[in-house]
């Protein structure tokens, strides 16, 4: 087997990128990496989409260590399926319940989230895309729940409650787990339903209790330009 390498610089021009990003470790490394090399006891496990703006220890301003992170497209939890398949999601969260113990799962949705677009508007399965398609399938039955709710709705509304279906969804899958459900049973372990509303800035929480999406964080203010909607608690 050979490698290529592919030549990004030219000797004593350095890649940008290369530049950018190694910057920023030689950064991380003087702040951080003598309190990392000795384990992690993270605080949480989080489960987040892949989307470059939802990166979920910027957005709660957390350090290194403090969260341990899942992240695929559309922050989905496929059902526990024991049948010796390359399950990434299920391994994730076998190591951090069994393992590292986390006493709280976090299932983090977001707006304008690409994966849930594609399953709303039917174009995972375009011609040129292999595996979006049956993976954003996962959330199918968030989709037919909010086809059942607002069958005159447009596609953008569609969107938007089925990325709140889909955390609950995935909530739901967590507790197929029989390790996650007995944690839960018992009281040591929590499950939480965060959507963080990129067009509003806010974070909602689900209340499982009145199945309604709360305000946790209130809307960013710029100034006195308020962005967004009205916070209010929205069903799904
Ligand atoms: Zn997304």
């Amino acid at each position: 087997m050979s490698f290529h390498i592919i030549r990004t610089h030219r000797p004593g021009h350095q890649h940008p990128l290369v530049f950018r990003l190694t910057s920023g470790f030689r950064r991380f490394q003087h702040r951080w990496f003598q309190s990392l090399k000795n384990g992690q006891n993270p605080l949480a496990l989080v489960i987040a989409c892949c989307d470059s703006r939802v990166d979920p220890v910027l957005l709660t301003d957390c350090r290194p260590g403090d969260l341990f992170v899942v992240r695929n497209v559309a922050n989905l939890v496929p059902p526990y399926a024991p049948d010796g398949g390359r399950h990434g999601v299920s391994a994730a969260l076998e190591y951090a319940v069994k393992h590292l113990c986390v006493q709280d799962i976090i299932v983090m949705g977001h707006a304008c989230c690409g994966g849930i677009h594609a399953l709303v508007s039917g174009t995972e399965d375009s011609a040129q895309d292999e595996f979006i398609g049956p993976w954003v399938d996962v959330a199918r039955h968030a989709l037919e729940k909010v086809h059942e709710a607002m069958p005159g709705a447009d596609d953008s509304d569609r969107a938007r409650a089925c990325e709140l279906w889909n955390v609950r969804l995935s909530l739901d899958n967590l507790l197929t787990f029989p390790w996650v459900k007995s944690a839960v049973d018992e009281g040591r372990l929590s499950l939480h339903g965060w959507y963080f509303d990129l067009q509003s800035g806010e974070l909602l929480e689900y209340d499982a209790e009145h199945q309604v999406f709360r305000p946790l964080v209130g809307r960013v203010h710029l100034g006195s330009a308020r962005l967004g909607q009205t916070a209010s608690s929205r069903r799904w």
